[in-house]
């Protein structure tokens, strides 16, 4: 049960040293309780305090790692119940399923589907992130079969093993031991069995039953027998079930830090018509599905099922922005041209194609604005003419440009004469106001 701010209070040290970075014990308390601040942040807190509050200041979703190695997913850890209150923490895992019966050339398509399905979108990297192998067959040699396909043409893919059989899960797991796989199909009837095999590969456990008070049970019973990393289903597959099913243990967790349902939560998606699949997966996104899984992985569905888990997971309160550097478009020689811009994903992504576009090699200068675009940037003082010069003073372009020329965006036009009054030498040249107007201008300029 979670800790008020008060009782937190108490087993703090209660010196006001600050060195939390709150000003008193109790103000770090309340942010404690409010999962806020983590406990770390206060070096003098006993162990017996460090033990109680420990358990109570734990994410009420456990937090579980899918898989290993960099294609690994963090799964877990979510604190709230609706995005505007604070980020979602980890997005879902979209997972293909393979059956044990599907023909070799399916299988093969599936893992490549698999392989090639990573898109860059806004800067980051999105792709299905596993393969669920169902041993559809009950056969276990068969999906010892495609366990084995799959492990040598996909090694590094987070995988899940479904079964309800110990001797298959045994069959397929030992492809995949201390890999961070999933052995999902633990039931009441079979736990203790699969709880061992899974043990002996450190997999995750997938547990499964007919509804929220036999999954809590259930998971009870699972961590009796020493296992603690779970995921869970609690049986629903028609949509309207999900979103209850799903809705009642996120409440649950995080309401009532009941620690029964405290895991993520697995979602199969998987239907005969392809539309009505992403339409059911896109709930699983919405609502606090944290592996789905699906049938198919054709573009058109991976494109609209990562572009919503995106910007579901994304902090609304921060947008969304790019590294600060010196990007190079095409490939610029000392001569060729250095713009500058600000941080804000989608000002980078616009003015950086348009470069392209103009087929003109040229240095992009990306200053951090906090994610601004140039005018608001602008507006709140964050590209200013001092802080622009300062930042192309600090970046070593200068050490690959002959020229001492920048050019600013035309909505600052203003700008031109501190830069040119800050950057000793250097000549500012006004560019366009809108981007789509770059090509011509860099053609002209170079012409
Ligand atoms: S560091 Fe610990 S003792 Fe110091 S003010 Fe923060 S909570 Fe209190």
């Amino acid at each position: 049960m979670a800790l008020s701010g008060v009782e937190i209070f108490k087993l703090l040290p209660k010196t006001n040293c600050k060195k939390c970075g709150f000003p008193t014990c109790l103000a770090f308390a309340m942010k404690l309780a409010q999962r806020q601040a983590t406990l770390d942040a206060c070096p003098d807190v006993s162990e017996e305090a460090k033990k109680v509050l420990g358990e109570a200041s734990a994410p009420p979703v456990r937090p579980i790692t899918f898989g290993s190695g960099e294609k690994a997913v963090k799964m877990g850890e979510e604190t709230v119940l609706f995005r505007h209150e604070k980020k979602f923490v980890n997005p879902n895992a979209f997972v293909l399923e393979i059956r044990d019966t599907e023909e070799d050339a399916t299988v093969e398509a599936k893992i490549d589907a698999v392989l090639n399905s990573e898109i860059n979108r806004v800067g980051q990297l999105l792709r299905i992130d596993g393969i669920c192998i169902t041993n559809e067959s009950g056969d276990g040699g068969k999906l010892g079969a495609v366990a084995e396909k799959v492990a040598t043409k996909a090694p590094e893919v987070p995988v899940i093993v479904n079964t309800e059989s110990p001797e298959a899960a045994e069959a397929a797991l030992k492809h995949f031991t201390g890999k961070g796989a999933i052995l999902y199909g633990v039931t009441e009837g079979n736990a203790e069995k699969m709880a061992e095999v899974a043990k002996a590969h450190k997999a995750t456990v997938g547990v499964k039953a007919e509804g929220l008070e036999a999954l809590s049970a259930l998971t009870e019973k699972v961590k009796g027998l020493g296992v603690e990393d779970m995921v869970i289903d609690g049986g629903a597959r028609r949509a309207g079930e999900i979103l209850e099913q799903n809705t009642l243990i996120r409440r649950a967790a995080i309401k009532k830090s009941f620690k029964a349902l405290g895991y993520p939560v697995i979602n199969f998606a998987q239907r005969e018509d392809g539309m009505y699949e992403a339409l059911v997966a896109g709930l699983g996104v919405c609502k606090y599905g944290s592996i789905v899984v699906v049938s198919s992985a054709e573009k058109w569905k991976n494109l609209a099922l990562f572009t919503l888990r995106q910007n579901i997971y994304t902090d609304p309160q921060v947008p969304m922005q790019v590294e600060q550097k010196i990007y190079r478009i095409g490939e610029p020689t000392a001569d060729s041209p250095l713009i500058i811009t600000t941080n804000f994903s989608l000002t980078y992504f616009i003015v950086s194609g348009e470069i392209e576009n103009a087929k003109v090699p040229a240095w992009l200068a990306v200053m951090d604005c906090e994610g601004l675009s140039v005018l608001t940037a602008w507006a709140a003082g964050k590209f200013t003419g001092a802080k622009i010069a300062n930042f192309i003073k600090e970046s070593g372009i200068e050490e690959e440009v002959s020229h001492r020329e920048l050019i600013i965006p035309g909505y600052v036009a203003i700008l031109s004469g501190t830069i040119e009054e800050k950057l000793e030498g250097w000549k500012v040249t006004v560019g366009p106001r809108e981007a789509n107007a770059i090509p011509n201008f860099l053609k002209q300029k170079v012409a």
